[in-house]
């Protein structure tokens, strides 16, 4: 499994893919999408072009963007698999996390439902057991991830989770800071890059 990766090129957002989602978390989403195509950042994602995932995915594409979309092969259908970008089917759920994690320098996490908290947790559990270093950031709009950080915290205060934990991920509730937040977590190699460009 792939360690630490200081410079960021590609970047896995992990998102709803529900269609009633709130209009204000679709254009963030969006926003996102056309943060990363100008910053030079190619956006992995779940392929789908439903919800969160397909607004992000559209207008990374749209703006000029490189996109990797992930998908399995059962849900091309019911995730409407956005077929107008770079996307690689694959057979099962496990073969797609894996791939989404080894093709991605840091990760974005934007409001979504269970597939996004079972994406997420298991990216935390991974950093936590030392497999990678890569850089988390949850954008956070109107404090949506408030009762996962607590949850979190819950198992910090009753001993089950060393408290270094807390800060193995960053939040923010700005599109416009993910990317700086990524780039400060990443390390000093990962802004060299950024100025380089
Ligand atoms: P949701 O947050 O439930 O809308 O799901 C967001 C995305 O996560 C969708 O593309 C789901 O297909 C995906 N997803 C859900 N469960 C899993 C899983 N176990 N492994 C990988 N992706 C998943």
């Amino acid at each position: 499994m792939a360690g630490r990766s200081e410079a960021l090129e590609s970047i896995c957002v992990f998102c709803g893919s529900s269609e009633a989602a709130d209009p204000a978390f679709l254009a963030a989403a969006k926003a996102l999408g056309q943060a990363l195509a100008q910053a030079d950042l190619r956006l992995v994602y779940g392929g789908g072009g439903v919800g969160l995932m397909g607004a992000c995915a559209r207008a990374a594409h749209a703006a000029g963007g490189r996109v990797l979309g992930i998908i399995p092969d059962f849900l091309m259908g019911k995730e409407r698999a956005l077929e107008t970008v770079e996307h690689v089917i694959v057979s099962n759920m496990h073969e797609r996390k894996m791939m989404m994690f080894e093709r991605s320098d840091g990760f974005v996490i934007l409001p979504g439902g269970i597939g996004t908290l079972e994406e997420v947790v298991e990216l935390l559990s991974w950093g936590r057991l030392d497999l990678h270093r890569k850089p988390v950031v949850f954008y956070n709009p109107r404090n949506f991830w408030k009762t996962l950080f607590d949850c979190f915290q819950m198992t910090v205060d009753e001993r089950l989770t060393p408290p270094e934990f807390m800060g193995s991920w960053r939040s923010v509730e700005r599109v416009e800071d993910i990317i700086p937040a990524l780039r400060e977590m990443a390390g000093p190699s990962a802004d060299a890059v950024a100025r380089k460009a």
